[in-house]
């Protein structure tokens, strides 16, 4: 049962500079019992330095998976995780860690993919990955030093992870007939929304301002379903299609 849900859990390291961070991340996923290390463009890796700090969690290592973009590492998650030590202009919903865990723990255990995304030492995540998460997880801390070294917010978040694993009860996941929608299936959508907006000059192209962004906060938010979700598709294309023949 555990190693089913946990299967279902994926740790990503977005554009990692030093591979000193790779392998303590590594290591802080192992002790906690995850498995699933994916990583986005990393600087330099595989690298003895990566190794070496990985203390024994080498397996983690070899098995990572690269990826060239954030959007190819989560296409086929229903729930993203971005973690982040600051505000954003435009605020995503932000969650505390054991929350996250136990929303992540319940769709691991529907067999939904969920992932956690971590950014660059640098300046975190950029606004174009944060846009594939539902949610950013802040790790509260000390206002005035706020940013965790990177492995270390890794092992705060698997540790969170491995508490709601063993509180949790398998029964916490989600209705019955909830039928998931993935990133890459909301890309499709958001692309549709963009188009359709564009088609009845409600967006400008050429001063789409923030949004696609705002909008795009407002669907993460509402977890969309299956059902929901081709709704949402037939309304655009019936808009499009309206629009197309006024045009004639
Ligand atoms: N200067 C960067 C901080 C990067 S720290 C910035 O301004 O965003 C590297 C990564 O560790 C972050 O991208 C995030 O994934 C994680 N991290 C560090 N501190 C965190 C915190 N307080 N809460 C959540 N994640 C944090």
């Amino acid at each position: 049962m555990e190693q089913s849900i946990i299967s279902h859990i994926r740790i990503i390291l977005a554009g990692t500079t030093h591979p000193g961070n790779i392998g303590a991340a590594a290591r802080a996923m192992k002790t906690m019992g995850l498995r699933n290390l994916y990583l986005v463009v990393p600087k330099v890796f595989p690298s003895a330095e990566a190794t070496a700090r990985a203390a024994g969690a080498d397996d983690i290592l070899e098995n990572a998976v690269l990826c060239d973009s954030l959007f190819d590492a989560v296409r086929d998650c229903t729930l993203v995780f971005g973690t982040s030590a600051r505000e954003r202009s435009i605020s995503w919903p932000v969650v505390e860690p054991g929350e996250a865990a136990e929303q992540a723990i319940a769709c691991a255990s529907g067999s939904e993919n969920t992932a956690f995304v971590f950014g660059r030492e640098s300046i975190g995540l950029t606004n174009e990955e944060l846009n594939a998460c539902n949610r950013i997880i802040s790790i509260p801390c000390n206002p005035d030093f706020s940013s965790l070294n990177l492995a270390s917010a890794v092992q705060v978040i698997c540790y969170e992870l491995r508490k709601s694993m063993q509180t949790s009860e398998p029964a916490s996941s989600r209705n019955e007939d909830y039928q998931p929608v993935t990133t890459e299936e909301m890309a499709l959508f958001y692309e549709h929304l963009e188009r359709t907006l564009v088609d009845i000059e409600f967006l400008d192209p050429d001063k789409p301002r923030r949004l696609m962004r705002r909008l795009r906060r407002l669907f993460n938010r509402a977890e969309l379903d299956r059902n929901e979700y081709n709704i949402l598709r037939g309304i655009l294309s019936a808009v499009q299609q309206l629009s197309g023949r006024k045009e004639k």
